[in-house]
């Protein structure tokens, strides 16, 4: 986690007002998961984990709502440049 750089670590709706941003996702898998893989869950455990490159974009440029990044629209995405 790391502390929310739009709001400086106050709260804000892009971090859900905790003043935390969570960079890297983790978990345990869950036994179902494992077992639908083929997986025995009662010998084996599985942990996940991810890197959120979104959310370090969001940190980057200023982006207060991760949904930006997904909406295809490039009016909205070419306003997060290096060039402002
Ligand atoms: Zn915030």
């Amino acid at each position: 986690d790391i502390s929310c750089l739009i709001c400086g670590g106050t709260g804000c709706p892009s971090c859900k007002h905790s003043g935390w941003l969570e960079l890297c996702p983790c978990g345990m898998i869950h036994p179902n998961v494992l077992r639908e893989g083929g997986i025995d869950p009662d010998e084996y455990t599985g942990f996940a984990f991810g890197l959120g490159l979104t959310r370090l974009a969001m940190m980057k440029y200023g982006i207060k709502d991760i949904r930006d990044l997904n909406s295809g629209s490039l009016k909205a995405l070419s306003q997060f440049t290096d060039d402002k």
